[in-house]
């Protein structure tokens, strides 16, 4: 159970030194039970102190990973209810289903959708992780080897699906270096699949059919000695998943249930048999709270649009997305090519190289670094004004790669000129691009 503020003063050396930022050790003590606070930063706390307050410190609900390398998939972590208190941290894996009881062309197809539906999206790939395989077939050693066939073909974070101990054993010895996820331990066979977590050191599931259960269960499995543990309640239909989804958090959150303190997993591909209808339930559980979401199969139209759901879910609401100063070569400018300036808001960004590649006019476009504001708040907050923008364009090396002296600034700011231009000298000539980048293309085809 965690400690409270108080309880955790009294583990506090009691100087009121100040190091850890606020003037009191009590200040510390409710900050540390609030989970603002980090405990590495009293540097004074005794070693046997440190030992009680790390259960105080942790997250309330535990972050786990499944998989490894570049794909790991992170989930839990979490501090919030809701997205605007702070932000959520550790977006939920979204896994294809694979049985070992579909045909061998299905098994290939489905593979390939995993590998191909990947999406440039304002400088991110975004993408699915994982993918559940599943021992339908009842045969041990067809499982571990359609185990072994994805884990070959994909760099999936895998979750391994079987009630047979001796299956998720065959499936571990092809796979345990990618660390799986194990489903699932339950009442029955929980002895077995602590001992397969344990000895192969993956994380398991617990799964059970309502809270009461699922504590227990998730008392002996980390009496057991596995830490990192997903929970599935059990719920296959829509308004029992969203409440045990809001339970679940909110008993990690607010009674500090370490029981239940851990990510989720869920099934919206055991819910419907209607793809369409599966994609919005999914939606609901990228929003509210699952860690893992298995889906029956990747369709781009249906997968697009919960990649995004998920990216603005999981974006920090307090830092906007923003591109590296620079220059950016768009097409393979020369030259000769049109120099443009906007800000670093990467939607903004996005957009204007989008429509200049849509010119086929190569072109050097400036992004300045305007705390990741769009153009007209960066030019209302004085980050993107004359002076501004003459210092930076003359520190960004732009003169070095072209030969003209024109500069490109976009029509909502045209105010700012005259300012540029002083900042520039006399040997710069400021042109007012359009107001909606929709408009490049023609402007940049009529030439400068
Ligand atoms: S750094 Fe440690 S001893 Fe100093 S005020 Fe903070 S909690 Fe107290």
């Amino acid at each position: 159970m965690a400690l409270t503020g108080i309880q955790i003063f009294k583990l506090l050396p009691k100087t009121n030194c100040g190091e850890c930022g606020v003037p009191t050790c009590l200040a510390f003590a409710m900050n540390l039970a609030a989970g603002k606070a980090e405990l590495a930063s009293c540097p004074y706390i005794s070693a046997e102190s440190k030992a009680q307050l790390s259960e105080a410190s942790a997250p309330p609900i535990r972050p786990i990973a499944v998989g490894t390398g570049d794909n790991v998939v992170k989930i839990g972590g979490e501090t919030v209810l809701f997205r605007h208190e702070k932000t959520f941290v550790n977006k939920p894996g979204l896994a294809i289903m694979i049985s070992d009881a579909i045909p061998a062309d299905e098994v290939a197809e489905r593979i390939k959708r995993f590998n191909l539906l990947k999406y440039d999206w304002i400088g991110l790939v975004l993408r699915p992780e994982m993918i559940a395989v599943k021992n339908d077939s009842g045969d041990a050693n067809k499982f571990a080897a359609l185990v072994k066939k994805v884990m070959d073909e994909t760099d999936a974070a895998l979750i391994l699906m079987s009630g047979s101990a001796e299956a998720l054993k065959a499936a571990l010895q092809v796979s345990a270096q990618r660390v799986p996820l194990i489903y699932a331990a339950m009442d029955e066979n929980a002895d077995a699949m602590i001992a397969l977590a344990m000895e192969y050191k993956c994380p398991l599931t617990a799964k059970a059919d309502n809270m009461d259960s699922l504590t227990a269960l998730t008392d002996k499995i980390s009496a057991g000695g596995v830490k990192d543990i997903v929970l599935d309640s059990g719920a296959r239909t829509v308004r029992r998943v969203f409440e045990d989804q809001v339970f679940i958090r909110r008993a990690a959150l607010f009674q500090k249930n370490r029981s239940l303190g851990f990510p989720t997993i869920a099934f919206p591909c055991e819910m419907t048999k209607d793809p369409m209808k599966e994609t919005m339930i999914a939606s609901v559980l990228v929003a509210k709270y699952a860690g893992i979401i298995v889906l029956s199969d990747f369709q781009g139209e249906s997968l697009f649009p919960l990649l995004v759901a998920r990216l603005n879910i999981y974006t920090d609401p307090q830092r906007p997305m923003m591109m590296k100063e620079g220059i950016y070569p768009v097409g393979n400018p020369t030259e000769d090519s049109p120099v443009m300036i906007t800000t670093n808001f990467a939607l903004t960004y996005f957009i204007v190289s989008g429509e200049i590649e849509g010119s086929r006019v190569p072109s050097w476009l400036l992004v300045m670094d305007t705390e990741g504001l769009s153009v007209l708040t960066a030019w209302a907050a004085g980050k993107f004004v004359g002076d501004a923008i003459g210092q930076f364009i003359k520190k960004s090396g732009i003169a070095e790669k072209v030969k003209h002296r024109k500069i490109v600034i976009p029509g909502f700011v045209a105010a700012v000129s005259g300012d540029l231009e002083e900042e520039l000298g006399s040997t710069w000539e400021v042109k007012i691009g359009p107001r909606e980048a929709a408009h490049l293309a023609p402007f940049l085809k009529q030439g400068l």
